[in-house]
């Protein structure tokens, strides 16, 4: 393709896309296709000769459209939002335009500067301490892939942080092995798997406690007794990570209690807001991050995902650390061909994650900060959080169902009433009949159905839509139970 057919195409495409926004409602939000269907479509061959563009395009229409799940469907309430705002499409235009490989500030010094510049804007917009920001020289924030790799990265700071201090005290007789697999790291059992997914890959034993009955939080006396038995047990616990807007329910982790047991006993303190995060732009939900702000020593890093609920696109998690050197040094190898002359005084990201090579995202990030405005992005939070609160409404009215977890931001979890077996038949249900999409989960042993206010324009009538149709199949349940 050369660049007049790309001119062409690329409005083409525009305008597909647009179309295709255009067309959500009156598509299916899931997609009614069998495992293999693609395999059944195209060709197992890739071909030979190049292919017409409006050939290919067809067969996009025809085939791949056919198992697309429409997450920007005004009826997809599963997971959390994917962002898609148009700033950030076109962000994300530019960037693989562009076609950059930005490890170093040389190998493209505005994407290095961009990404600083913007994760201090982020961290300004949510609250965040100073100290996390770049124009602070201690701390700093860098974008990362996911929020699993923003807690990988996490985990493997403050394990080579706790291996360097207890070198520092064990100088005869360190024996790294030994006293890595004494490491231990807690969170609770609402955190997201991908807390233990990061112990397995870094050799590490998380415990998952327990979390209140009643708010759905880990509290610090739950970790203060645990790290204590654990010690007894001959254990070294050295990191906790703390949850802010859990993916079950969207509970919050007691992090004011859980930061001042980790000053007390030295554990290195993360917070995951993965979902959450984004919500702190509002001060009115910032009573959250009690714990992030007091002093500087109190929470070592942060993450959340602007993919999630700032409507940027996915792949966009950001993660900030209060002391740069920690989280570097353990990830720093420096062959000289990728050394530069300023290697000494900017910040190269490749020393600030696990792979080498990273796009030019910070764009489809600052397109939208700047096409929305921080007042535009509360404005979109507050609606998801308005329509949470008019969803609960309707849970409450209707004595068949009882809500799971207290509503702070854009998800309501609700069951049907003592019975896993009747809202597990009923979320089926509906999935099956295609007018909406949510997805389950368990909450203290109890199935539940997560409502996630989704679309980016979401709006009453969508709410209420949703409440009929969920309403419609369990008064079918009702009936059927009664006859
Ligand atoms: N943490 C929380 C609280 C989440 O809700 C999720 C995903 O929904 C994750 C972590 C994992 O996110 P990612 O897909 O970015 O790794």
């Amino acid at each position: 393709m050369d660049v007049e057919e790309f001119r062409k195409h690329g409005k083409d495409m525009v305008d597909y896309i647009c179309d295709y926004m255009k067309s959500l409602q009156e598509r299916q939000v899931i997609p009614d296709v069998q495992p293999g269907y693609l395999r059944l479509s195209l060709p197992a061959i890739p071909p030979e000769q190049p292919e017409a563009w409006e050939s290919i395009m067809k067969d996009v229409e025809d085939h791949v459209m056919r198992g697309v799940t429409h997450w920007q469907h005004p009826r997809f309430h599963a997971y959390f939002p994917a962002g898609n705002a148009y700033p950030s499409i076109m962000g994300g235009m530019l960037g693989d335009a562009l076609g950059i490989v930005g490890f170093s500030w040389a190998a493209s010094p505005a994407c290095a500067e961009l990404e600083m510049l913007v994760l201090d804007w982020l961290a300004k917009m949510t609250h965040m301490p100073h100290h996390f920001q770049h124009e602070s020289g201690l701390g700093g924030g860098v974008m990362q892939g996911s929020a699993s790799d923003s807690i990988l990265v996490t985990m493997l700071a403050a394990r080579r942080d706790k291996l360097n201090q207890i070198k520092r005290e064990h100088a005869n007789d360190f024996e790294e092995g030994k006293f890595l697999s004494r490491l231990v790291a807690y969170c609770s059992k609402l955190a997201h798997s991908c807390v233990e997914k990061a112990g397995m890959i870094s050799c590490i034993q998380v415990h998952q406690l327990d979390y209140h009955p009643d708010y759905l939080g880990l509290q610090g006396r739950t970790l203060q007794l645990a790290i204590e038995e654990d010690r007894r047990n001959g254990l070294i616990p050295f990191f906790v990570c703390a949850v802010l807007g859990t993916t079950a329910c969207a509970s919050c982790d007691d992090l004011e209690s859980i930061t001042q047991v980790c000053q007390r006993e030295g554990l290195w303190c993360h917070v995951d807001a993965a979902y959450a995060g984004s919500a702190f732009i509002c001060e009115e939900l910032t009573y959250f991050l009690r714990g992030v702000e007091v002093s500087r020593r109190n929470v070592d890093s942060y993450n959340f995902n602007p993919n999630k609920w700032m409507l940027i696109n996915f792949d966009c998690s950001v993660l900030w650390v209060r002391d740069k050197e920690k989280l570097t040094s353990s990830m720093i190898v420096d062959p000289v061909y990728l050394q530069h002359k300023h290697s000494s005084n900017v910040v190269d990201f490749r020393h600030w994650g696990i792979p080498l090579s990273r796009r030019f995202r910070s764009l489809k990030v600052w397109f939208v900060i700047r096409s929305y405005g921080v007042e535009g992005l509360r404005r979109y939070i507050r609606n998801h959080c308005m329509l949470a609160k008019l969803f609960e409404s309707q849970v409450k009215r209707d004595n068949r169902f009882e809500l799971v977890g207290q509503v702070h931001f854009g998800l309501v979890c609700f069951r049907w009433k003592d019975s896993n077996a009747l809202t597990q038949y009923l979320i089926r249900q509906i999935n099956d009949s295609g007018k909406l999409h949510m997805i389950p989960a368990t909450v203290k042993g109890q199935y539940i159905i997560r409502f996630a206010l989704c679309s980016e324009h979401a709006k009453e009538e969508d709410v209420f839509y949703a409440w009929n149709v969920i309403k419609t199949h369990a008064d079918e349940i009702s009936t059927t139970i009664k006859t």
